[in-house]
């Protein structure tokens, strides 16, 4: 499954003062290919995210996006941070935009998209996240789960290389999760590289090429995942497991 790497960090550490939030991480994630995230609180995922996105920087290591190191800042920085979209747990819609404006906005500013152009893709992404009625609404209007598929519209109007989700269901009801899951299974299967931090287990094991298992800042493990939910090596993941299954 996992052709040519398409993120790639190797030896990264990062502090938050005395603390070693991300431990000498390794990990590929090939192109097309859907990485799970899982772990308990405070282990590091979302840190992960953001180093990959260069949201965070790195005391020593190296992130690389399709081949090319991702420098620490300037303009090159920018454009390679944009061919990756990221998906939080708290939508980040513009509350005083529609929707259609929401998704074009950054084509527009940052990819220099004529505004027409960027809006008839912007319908077409809301068509496939099945939100092509809801176009000219303001976010407020949405439910939670049709404002995370504007995200996801939003992230893929863009159109990024890879996708890194950061728990894009904790924060819905019960009954939009499945919405929003089945629009990122249809990413999978369309190719999407996606790295996925979640606690939804049903869609690690369907949509996952792989589970990474974070612990304490390290990955403890980084498996299939039916090896990895049949049968967890460490301690630390059987205990995690047992706690959330
Ligand atoms: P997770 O997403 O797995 O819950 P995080 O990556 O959010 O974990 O956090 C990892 C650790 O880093 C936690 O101990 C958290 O308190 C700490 N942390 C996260 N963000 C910051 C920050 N901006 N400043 C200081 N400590 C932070
Ligand atoms: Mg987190």
């Amino acid at each position: 499954m996992a052709g040519e790497a398409l993120i790639e960090l190797r030896g990264v550490n990062k502090y938050y003062g005395k603390l070693h939030v991300l431990q000498g991480i390794d990990l590929t994630v090939g192109r097309g290919e859907v990485v799970v995230v899982i772990g308990p609180s405070g282990s590091g995922k979302s840190t992960l995210c953001r180093t990959i996105n260069r949201l965070e920087t790195i005391e020593s290591g190296t992130i690389t996006l399709d081949g090319t190191p991702l420098p620490e800042e300037g303009r090159a920085l920018a454009g390679l941070r944009a061919e990756v979209g990221m998906v939080f747990q708290s939508f980040n819609l513009f509350a005083h935009k529609t929707v259609l404006d929401n998704i074009t906005l950054a084509p527009v500013k940052v990819r220099k998209q004529k505004k027409g152009a960027a809006a008839r893709r912007a319908r077409e992404l809301l068509d496939r996240v099945g939100l092509a009625a809801h176009a000219d609404k303001y976010p407020a209007q949405l439910s939670g789960g049709q404002q995370q598929r504007v995200a996801i519209a939003r992230a893929l109007a863009m159109d990024p290389k890879a996708l890194l989700f950061d728990e894009p269901t904790s924060a819905l009801d019960p009954e939009m999760i499945n919405e929003v899951l089945e629009v990122m299974q249809q990413l999978a299967r369309d190719g999407m590289t996606m790295v996925v931090v979640t606690h939804e287990m049903g869609f690690a094991r369907s949509a996952a090429n792989r589970v990474v298992f974070m612990a304490d800042g390290r990955i403890v493990e980084d498996r299939t995942p039916e090896d990895f939910f049949t049968a967890p090596r460490s301690e630390r993941a059987r205990d995690f497991l047992s706690k959330i299954l």
